[in-house]
């Protein structure tokens, strides 16, 4: 076949790991990835339906695709992810040109659907209401040689007023422990030295085969896998964060001192209106909590800005919860209308300058609290796991999740995948500058070294193939 393909993945975490399983599948049936520059004759579309701008963003792309593949019809479209799970058939209404459009629940059944295409020359339209396999049945490209994503379940039981997940991703569904065990012990024999564990709400994580303590369990599992350096999981939800869970965080030598915990706003008020089902005083017990047992610990969050009926005085708490609790970073979202949410319908809808005005402030905030909290490690040394070397500027994240820029010289040949110790100099708000003490080399920086060899040897790309951005604008 040797037909080549892209992937184009939009939104969360949970979708940058679903389209490792879609590259997995489509080389499985003997598809490869495009290299650089070369044209491909798939191009895969992963798509987010959290907020409006996802939708435009999809249709924008397509609109741009229409005059090249009136011009090589063997170009084959397919769309996949939450958005072709809401939109289902309705995209080929709008973009007739497009092939495939396959779910969330049933993602391995991309390349069938694509030949099926071919063979009848007439799009496809496969969704299903309930997950048939769990996507971690499906063999992975993986983007990184040493750090992997390891889903723990999908779906999700809350019922948060802004959120249409449930409805695309359907209820939780967990995944065995033994299997979930089973795929890490896998990933470290292939070299992998850090894992982060993913579900819409890890720590509700058992509920499924009635088991409350079973991610704190997990975690404590984790921390008996020989090899396997740094544990990080996403996302967790205040309301069923629990004693064990932080416990487990603080025992588990190789479990990261880093909680990244969704707040959405610093207004009781508001929070009752999303039906986040606890209040800021929940929250920042368990901060505290974490604190405690991890005095080290970073936490990062996610603030919505401009729900319906927020006021001035709702705001306002927003910004002094983010200088309470002391944010390492917080990804911050203006409020977006998604039909078929409660919230959709509720009155008091924010104007979009107020929105945007407050976001502009809440950005501020958020960067002046950074920075302090970044500017708190000026002097100490760093573990810190290489991500990335380029023209002898290396960057990492440290145990506690910060972005970390230091210098390299040729000769020590240092990989992304080792692990340096570094002395911090200076600080911004979203990194910190370090002096590099020690570079430890590490199984990850094998696995990389020996993945580049493979994919220069075999000319084959080198890790997810994206969508190059000439295609579509
Ligand atoms: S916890 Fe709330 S915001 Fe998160 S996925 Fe579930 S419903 Fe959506």
């Amino acid at each position: 076949m040797n037909r080549t393909y892209v992937i184009q993945t939009l939104g969360c975490q949970m979708n940058v790991h679903d389209s490792e399983r879609i590259a997995g599948s489509l080389d499985a049936a003997g598809y490869t990835p495009a290299l650089e520059g070369q044209d491909p004759d798939l191009i895969v579309f992963n798509t987010c339906a959290v907020r409006e701008n996802a939708d435009n963003k999809l249709y924008g792309h397509l609109s741009f695709l229409a005059p090249t593949k009136k011009a090589n019809p063997d170009l084959q479209i397919a769309i996949g992810g939450c958005l072709a799970q809401k939109d289902k058939g309705s995209i080929i209404k709008r973009a007739p040109y497009v092939d495939v459009v396959f779910g969330t629940h049933n993602v391995g059944s991309l390349p069938a659907l694509l030949e099926r295409a071919r063979i009848e020359q007439r799009s496809q339209v496969e969704i299903k209401e309930a997950l048939e396999h769990f996507p971690s049945t499906l063999p992975a490209r993986r983007h990184s040689a040493f750090s992997a994503w390891v889903s723990i379940s999908v779906g999700c039981n809350n019922t948060c007023t802004f959120c249409i997940v449930p409805q695309l991703r359907g209820r939780e569904k967990d995944r065995p422990s033994d299997e979930i065990l089973g795929e890490i012990r896998a990933l470290v024999d292939e070299g992998v030295t850090e894992v982060t564990l993913l579900g819409q709400n890890v720590n509700a994580y058992g509920v499924d085969f009635g088991d409350r303590e079973a991610f704190a369990k997990l975690l404590r599992e984790c921390g008996k896998v020989d090899g396997l350096e740094r544990v990080r999981f996403m996302s967790p939800h205040p309301r069923d964060f629990t004693d064990d869970v932080i416990e487990a965080m603080a025992q588990t030598h190789n479990v990261m001192p880093h909680l990244h915990m969704p707040l959405q706003s610093g207004s009781d008020r508001i929070l009752q209106s999303m039906r986040r089902s606890y209040r800021v005083d929940r929250y920042r017990a368990i901060i505290e909590k974490v604190r405690a047992a991890m005095p080290h610990s970073t936490i990062t969050t996610d603030l919505i800005v401009g729900f319906p009926g927020e006021s001035e005085s709702d705001f306002q708490a927003s910004l002094d919860v983010c200088s309470e609790l002391r944010f390492l970073a917080a990804y911050s979202f203006k409020y977006s209308k998604r039909p078929g949410t409660p919230a959709a319908q509720m009155p008091d809808q924010i104007d979009e300058d107020v929105v945007a005005e407050r976001y502009d402030r809440l950005h501020k905030k958020l960067n002046e609290v950074s920075l302090s909290v970044n500017e708190d490690v000026i002097g100490s040394e760093l573990e810190v796991l290489i991500t990335d070397i380029e023209a002898g500027r290396a960057q990492g994240k440290s145990r506690d999740f910060r972005l970390v820029h230091f210098e390299v010289s040729g000769e020590e040949g240092a990989r992304p995948g080792d692990v340096a110790k570094v002395k911090i100099t200076s600080a911004k708000p979203h990194f910190i500058f370090g002096e590099k003490i020690e570079i430890r080399k590490s199984r990850g920086g094998d696995a990389f070294e020996l993945r580049k060899m493979e994919a220069e040897k075999n000319g084959v790309f080198l890790g997810v193939p994206q969508l190059k951005s000439s295609l579509v604008k």
